[in-house]
């Protein structure tokens, strides 16, 4: 259910109004927008009568929400969301790019990789640690080791990171993480994504699962936001269809669709989504032109050489080059450059 307050009401009156919900136990979620103040209500609402609440005077109307999803829901927050991370806004105008390695490799190459992202507009460093990979034969990652690789090029280049949790035994070691990540292939581990909204109000970026509905996306969603974590920043990373001709399938009007759907960012993964280098630039421009509120580019020093999705990485120079045509896009749209 959500509540609509007239324009002109007092903030005692919706006070009263918050205390009334909480005698109900419900806790109620206020979204002050510039044009409108909305009171989002989760939890057994069955007690409240949507008369009794509409006849009270600080309020326009009321609505029941038909979405299962709620704290995710655009109708409860019509404003969009921009998400902090580390200083790094992204959401509501603010457009973030995040780059690097699929997976940390050494500290060399993770600072090389940090800094020529950097120079060329980057805003956050990816590289996974902990790798959910196919094979058990293949690289599974340097663990503990990668992720001080990861704090070491943040040091040295102060840009913010990016990196998946896999398991949630290992939250402790990602104190000096920005962001984390949830990966596809964890987007329906429903209890990590309760154990991490629970512990943790950080940054995280959820990545669609490769079979997932946006609803489904949605509903993870809201699992970490119903556990405590409100700063949620979806993915687009493609999903498996009939078609092979890429490494999976993007459809991006999701991008629009979910602007109507929620308030929370979207991101769009190129590079998963296609599984190419040469359509990673293409296809992270039409990302931009399409509105989505970041990227992430999977970039490598010597991608032949890449321990995990050398075929998808860009070289650094065509990162680089991809950021300009980034940058036309978003200034051609009159909205904020990176
Ligand atoms: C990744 O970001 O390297 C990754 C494994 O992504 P996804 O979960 O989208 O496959
Ligand atoms: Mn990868």
């Amino acid at each position: 259910m959500i509540i609509l307050i007239k324009k002109d009401a007092e903030e005692s009156q919706v006070e009263n109004l918050l205390g009334l919900l909480k005698s109900k136990h419900i806790e109620p979620m206020v979204s002050r927008g510039a044009l409108q103040t909305v009171i989002g209500c989760v939890g057994d609402v069955a007690e409240l009568d949507p008369g009794v609440i509409e006849a009270l005077d600080v309020v326009e109307s009321v609505q029941r929400i038909q979405e299962p999803y709620k704290a995710a829901n655009r109708k409860f927050h019509p404003d969009p969301t921009t998400v902090d991370c580390s200083g790094v806004k992204i959401g509501g105008g603010a457009f973030a790019v995040i780059a690097g390695p699929c997976s940390v490799e050494s500290e060399e190459q993770i600072i090389s990789v940090a800094r020529s992202v950097k120079a060329s507009g980057a805003t956050m460093l990816r590289g996974g640690a902990f790798k959910p990979r196919t094979s058990p034969y293949s690289f599974q990652g340097l663990g503990r080791r990668g992720l001080e690789m990861l704090s070491a090029a943040k040091k040295e280049t102060g840009l913010p990171v990016v990196t998946e949790l896999m398991d949630f035994a290992d939250i402790e070691l990602f104190n000096d993480v920005d962001v984390i990540q949830i990966g596809a292939r964890n987007m329906q581990n429903f209890n990590l994504l309760k154990e991490v909204g629970s512990y943790t109000k950080k940054p995280i970026l959820l990545k669609r699962g490769m079979c997932a509905t946006l609803q489904e996306l949605l509903m993870s969603a809201e699992y970490i936001m119903a556990s405590g974590n409100p700063n949620v920043i979806l993915c687009e990373r493609g999903i498996r269809t009939y078609e092979t001709a890429m490494r999976n399938t993007l459809d991006l009007g999701v991008v629009p669709v979910l602007r109507r759907l929620t308030h929370l960012p979207v991101v769009v993964d190129p590079s998963h989504a296609t599984g190419y280098a040469y359509l990673v630039d293409p296809v992270g421009v039409a990302a931009a032109a399409i509105g989505a509120d970041g990227l992430i580019i999977e970039v490598h020093n010597d991608p032949p050489k890449a321990k995990c999705d050398g075929a998808q990485s860009q070289t650094p120079a065509m990162f680089d080059a991809m950021m300009k045509r980034v940058r036309r896009v978003r200034e051609a749209l009159s909205a904020p450059c990176v």
